[in-house]
C-alpha cells in the first residue's frame, strides 16, 4: 500500500479528511451514508454484491419477480416512520397488509411497491443524485481493515481496487464477516465475546415461477412461524410486484440448517410434496434455491452499534444484528453508527 492517501489525511474535523468508508450497501450502510453526507461528510460505500440492497433482495426469472430476502417491514419508531413516509411519497413503498394471519392485528406491514430491492436503489439514487461527495462502488469485496498507525486502511479481494485509507470505517456486514475483516487486519476487539455470542438464523428461500396463479388467500402471503417446513409463503403476483405468477417459500430455519449442506436437488426433493400443497394445482415452470447464511440474528446485540476502535479514528460495526434487528433495526443502527462517527469527526480528538 502506498502512503499517497495517508498524506491526504489530517486530524478529525478538518475539511480534507478522506471519505468515511462504509462497508455494505444494505439498508444500514445506505442510511449511515445519508446521515453522514447530509452533514457534509464525504462518503465511499463499498459492496461486494452486484448491486445495492443486501438482504433487501429481489430476483427476476423472465417476468416472474420475487422478493427473496426481507418480505415486508413494520415501523415502530418516529424516526423510521418519517423515513418510510418519504419512501411512500416517492412511490417506492406502500402498505401491503395489516397482518397475515386469520385475524389481522391492524398494524401496517409495508412492501416495496416494485419489490424490496427498489427501496435500496431509491436510497442509492437519492445519495448519488443529492450529494456530489458520495461514491457507491459495487462488486468489490473488502478483505481486511488495518490500523496503519495514522489511519485505517481497507484492503480488497483481488486486483479490483487499491486500498482506501480513511479516518473512519463503518462496517455493516453480518458480525462474523465483520470480525473476519478485523481479524485479517490484526485489529483487536474489546467485547469480542458479546459479538461472537450473536448467532444468526439460516434461511433457504425457494423461488417458484408458476404457469398460473396459486391463488393464495388475500393478501397473498402466509406467515406461520411455528410451521416446520415453510415459515413464510408469499405470492409475489398478489403482492403486486410480479407480472407472472411467482411464489417465494422461506424454509423454517431449523429445516434450513439441517439441509444446509445438501445440494439444491436434494433440498427441492425434501420439500417437494409440501410445496405442491400450496400451489392449487398450478405447475412449476422454473425453480431456484437461494441460501441466506445470515438471514437475521437469533438474539441481537443490545447496543444500536458497536465501536471497535477510536484510534486512529472510529471503526464502528452496525447492521440489523444490533438492538432492534430486522429492517427497522438496520435503519436505526445505520443512524447510530453515523452519529458516532460524526461526533468523533466534529470533536477535537
Ligand atoms: C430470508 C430473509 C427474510 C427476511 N424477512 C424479513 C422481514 O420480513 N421483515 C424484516 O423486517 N426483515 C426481514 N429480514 C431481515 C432484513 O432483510 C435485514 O434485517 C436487513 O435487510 C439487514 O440490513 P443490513 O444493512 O443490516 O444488512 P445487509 O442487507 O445484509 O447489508 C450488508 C451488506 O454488506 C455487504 N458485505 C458483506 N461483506 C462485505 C465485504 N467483505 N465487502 C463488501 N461488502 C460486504 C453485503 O453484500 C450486503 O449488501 C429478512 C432477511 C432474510 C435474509
Amino acid at each position: 500500500m502506498s502512503n499517497r492517501h495517508l498524506q491526504q489525511q489530517s486530524g478529525p474535523g478538518t475539511a480534507d479528511n478522506g471519505p468515511v468508508v462504509i462497508l455494505g450497501a444494505g439498508l444500514a450502510g445506505l442510511t449511515a451514508a445519508r446521515r453522514l453526507a447530509a452533514a457534509g461528510q464525504p462518503v465511499l460505500i463499498i459492496d461486494k454484491g452486484r448491486s445495492v440492497g443486501g438482504r433487501l433482495a429481489t430476483r427476476r426469472m423472465g417476468h416472474a419477480v420475487f422478493d427473496h430476502g426481507a418480505q415486508f417491514f413494520t415501523v415502530r419508531t418516529e424516526e423510521f416512520q418519517s423515513e418510510v413516509d418519504e419512501w411512500i411519497d416517492s412511490g417506492v413503498a406502500e402498505v401491503w397488509s395489516r397482518g397475515f394471519g386469520p385475524t389481522p392485528d391492524g398494524h401496517p406491514r409495508y412492501r416495496g411497491t416494485n419489490g424490496m430491492n427498489a427501496i435500496a436503489k431509491h436510497l442509492a439514487d437519492r445519495l448519488t443524485d443529492g450529494f456530489d461527495h458520495v461514491t457507491v462502488v459495487a462488486r468489490t469485496e473488502a478483505n481486511a481493515i488495518i490500523n496503519d498507525g495514522q489511519a485505517w486502511a481497507v484492503t480488497y479481494q483481488g486486483p479490483t481496487r487499491e486500498p482506501d485509507v480513511t479516518s473512519a470505517v463503518i462496517c455493516t456486514a453480518p458480525i462474523p464477516q465483520s470480525l473476519a475483516l478485523l481479524r485479517a487486519g490484526a485489529t483487536p476487539v474489546d467485547g469480542l465475546q458479546d459479538l461472537q455470542a450473536v448467532r444468526y438464523h439460516r434461511v433457504i428461500a425457494i423461488l417458484a415461477a408458476l404457469d398460473r396463479s396459486a391463488e393464495l388467500p388475500e393478501p397473498g402471503a402466509r406467515q406461520q412461524p411455528a410451521d416446520r417446513t415453510f415459515t413464510f409463503v408469499a405470492d409475489n403476483q398478489a403482492k403486486g410486484i410480479s407480472r407472472d405468477p411467482a411464489v417465494t417459500f422461506h424454509l423454517n430455519p431449523n429445516l434450513a440448517a439441517s439441509l444446509w449442506d445438501s445440494d439444491d436437488a436434494s433440498v427441492l426433493a425434501a420439500i417437494h410434496e409440501e410445496l405442491r400443497s400450496y400451489l392449487n394445482g398450478a405447475a412449476v415452470t422454473q425453480i431456484q434455491v437461494k441460501r441466506w447464511r445470515y438471514s437475521g440474528p437469533v438474539t441481537p446485540h443490545p447496543d444500536p452499534c458497536f465501536v471497535v476502535a477510536r484510534n486512529p479514528g472510529p471503526v464502528v460495526l452496525a447492521g440489523d444484528a444490533f438492538a432492534n434487528s430486522k429492517v427497522e433495526g438496520a435503519f436505526l443502527s445505520g443512524l447510530a453508527a453515523a452519529d458516532d462517527v460524526l461526533a468523533y469527526l466534529h470533536s477535537d480528538a
